[in-house]
């Protein structure tokens, strides 16, 4: 029997910009070694501009920092191999179902079998009448015959859409990206308040959670930060970002993905825009 392999696409517009490399820096900001303000103005690399804000005329530094930047990097990695793997499995899946049944399927009908199959298998914590739910799940969808078609199909299933792996490498380093950037973002509040560098470095040590980060921003900043993201022009940031963040920790804890197929979509964008957030965050509350 042969194949033709489908392709099931990753929106082109992304796949594009994803090809295209650097990508990341391009998204990155310039930073005023003398006040800190931020700008997107390419002119600032050189000295031929000076600083929007203080006038000095001293050649600006990337914002953030490279380990930030190095994080998105590997976000816009994740994010794209993942789409690349999807596509494969759904691949070798349609050729081995086809193999099993002896007949050609339309890859819509397969796909959408798996998913309610993994759905309904994970729902049910993998549990003894799960397993004979997800056969009876196949045997319908899919109009088969027999339960060793349904069960070899559903081995070929399990195998082949399990949760994508690279979301989870997505999903993880999204929430390091945006860990890095708020405590950047607390320490630069400090030194705004006149602390010395060197105790603001060490106050931040001890900052460990997205509570802390919060309770932080608001004593040093005099505003909620969700309120101040809002005020921003980042309406969703705050909600998007803190869900993010109890998928990382359901994922850490309990070793599973919630809706696996949203999440990682939603770190990938919340990550792409982390940068212009926090720069104009770090320009209206600790310039
Ligand atoms: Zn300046």
């Amino acid at each position: 029997m042969d194949f033709e392999l489908e392709d099931l696409g990753l929106d082109p517009k992304v796949k594009k910009t994803l090809n295209h490399g650097g990508y990341a820096i391009n998204l990155s900001w310039l930073e005023c070694r003398t006040c800190h303000f931020l700008t997107r103005d390419p002119r600032r690399i050189g000295s031929t501009v000076p600083c929007g804000k203080c006038g000095d005329s001293a050649a600006a530094r990337l914002y953030p920092s490279s380990e930030a930047i190095q994080l998105l990097t590997d976000v816009q990695h994740f994010y794209k191999s993942s789409f690349e793997a999807l596509e494969r499995e759904r691949n070798i899946l349609l050729a081995e179902v086809s193999a099993i049944t002896g007949r050609r399927f339309n890859f819509k009908a397969v796909f959408e079998s798996a998913e309610q199959t993994g759905n309904l298998y994970r729902d049910l914590g993998g549990a003894r009448d799960s397993f004979d739910n997800a056969m009876l799940q196949i045997k319908e969808s899919l109009g088969l015959g027999s339960v060793e078609a349904s069960t070899q199909v559903f081995y070929a299933m399990f195998n082949h859409i399990n949760e994508p792996r690279d979301d989870k490498a997505v999903l993880i380093l999204s929430a390091s990206l945006l860990e890095l950037l708020s405590i950047d973002l607390i320490k630069r509040l400090y030194l705004k308040k006149g602390v010395p560098p060197d105790l603001s470095s060490q106050l931040v040590e001890r900052i460990r959670t997205h509570a802390a980060i919060t309770h932080e921003f608001k004593i040093l900043a005099g505003r909620p930060l969700k309120e101040a993201l809002i005020a921003l022009g980042f309406p969703d940031f705050y909600d998007n970002w803190l869900s993010i963040k109890q998928s990382r920790d359901t994922f850490i804890h309990r070793g599973r993905l919630n809706q696996s197929t949203t999440v990682a979509s939603d770190a990938f964008k919340l990550s792409n825009e982390s940068f212009a957030v926090f720069a104009s965050l770090v320009n209206t509350y600790a310039v």
